[in-house]
């Protein structure tokens, strides 16, 4: 079957798949009130997620992303993983975590078939890592990633969003911990939500600034993979990780666009700021409406515009990325 493709010539081998929207965090950019919900009860079911997935996979989707809200909140969290791996065609599966209890639970999401997992760690100081997340809990992932890596992982990148006034001192102590680990950190630029204005106009900075930073400190621009996403990545000589930056308000941001997402309710969402999503719920239902499903996903490809409009201040639907996943 073809691959997925739009008008654009943008071709789409990585699915961002949200379990939950749920979070047991409180990022002041994300979800600074936490959330009052603790139930999963409506998103989708395992059976309903090996039904997407196979659709996907049918349309050459080869890599997935598990993500959420808290993906690990969900107690089949393992189960999922490993259907997922064992659908035929799909090569990758991948997850993003606020490394909750990681330092417990990651040799099972390892053994379950986790291929790499990105890990948000917005500060390395315990004391900002808690005033921004809510939670003291930066001891436990640190020895979580040092359990990953002694399991063999390979692949661990972490995220960090810049915070005027909260984090961006901190470039220094990201890059000493980079210098003896393989670990790649990829610094993104603070997105505005329907949630979060007040905050945005306060504590947003341009990814631009860390770039100058590097490059006056020799880093340089490593060439990007076929299957990568759009962080532009930085490699020194001296230090064994890398650095990434994710520029959503830069220029051109969307040309690479390779990712489709769904949401844990079910619907396809074309960008992460778009207006709403096209739900493929209802097709979920049975594995006799696989072509049915391949059909709508195919047709309502045709929908994704060009680019988001961030830096108009459109945020589409998106009143948090825990919606989402980011
Ligand atoms: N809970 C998981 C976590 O925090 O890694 C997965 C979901 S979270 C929404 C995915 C990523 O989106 C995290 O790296 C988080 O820092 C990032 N994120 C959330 N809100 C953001 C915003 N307004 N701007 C930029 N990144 C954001
Ligand atoms: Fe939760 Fe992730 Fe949002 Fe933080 S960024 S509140 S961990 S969903």
């Amino acid at each position: 079957m073809q691959p997925l493709q739009d008008h654009l010539g943008r071709k789409f081998p990585y699915l961002r798949l949200s379990v939950t929207d749920l979070c047991n965090f409180r990022c002041n950019y994300c979800l600074p009130d936490g959330c009052t919900s603790h139930s999963h009860r409506d998103s989708l079911r395992l059976d309903e997620i090996r039904r997407l997935i196979s659709a996907f996979s049918r349309l050459g989707v080869e890599k997935v992303r598990i993500t959420g809200g808290e993906p690990t909140l969900r107690a089949d969290f393992n189960t999922i993983v490993s259907v997922i791996k064992g659908i035929p065609g799909i090569r990758k599966v991948a997850m993003t975590t606020n490394g909750y209890k990681m330092d417990q639970r990651v040799i099972s999401w390892l053994d379950a078939g986790i291929d790499a997992i990105n890990l948000s760690v917005d500060s390395l100081n315990p004391e900002s890592f808690r005033l921004i997340t809510g939670h003291n809990r930066l001891q436990e992932i640190m020895a979580g990633i040092n359990k990953a890596f002694a399991h063999g992982l390979t692949s661990i990148k972490v995220n960090a969003v810049l915070l005027k006034g909260l984090n961006d001192s901190e470039l220094t102590a990201f890059l000493e911990w980079v210098r003896g680990r393989p670990v790649t950190i990829r610094f993104i630029e603070l997105m505005e939500t329907g949630d979060n204005h007040s905050f945005f106009n306060k504590h947003h900075i341009s990814g631009g600034l860390i770039r100058k930073k590097l490059l006056e400190l020799g880093w340089i621009r490593v060439a990007r993979p076929r299957d990568a996403g759009p962080a532009q990545e930085y490699c020194h000589s001296d230090y064994q990780g890398r650095i990434g930056l994710i520029m959503p308000y830069a220029r051109d941001f969307c040309n690479d666009c390779n990712r489709l997402r769904v949401s844990s309710m079910g619907k396809l969402q074309l960008c992460l700021f778009s207006e709403s999503g096209i739900d493929l719920r209802d097709l979920l239902q049975s594995d006799s409406q696989q072509e049915a499903l391949v059909v709508r996903i195919k047709q309502s490809l045709a929908l994704k515009k060009d680019g988001h409009f961030l830096e108009e201040g459109v945020t589409g639907g998106t009143y948090n990325l825990a919606q989402l996943g980011g």
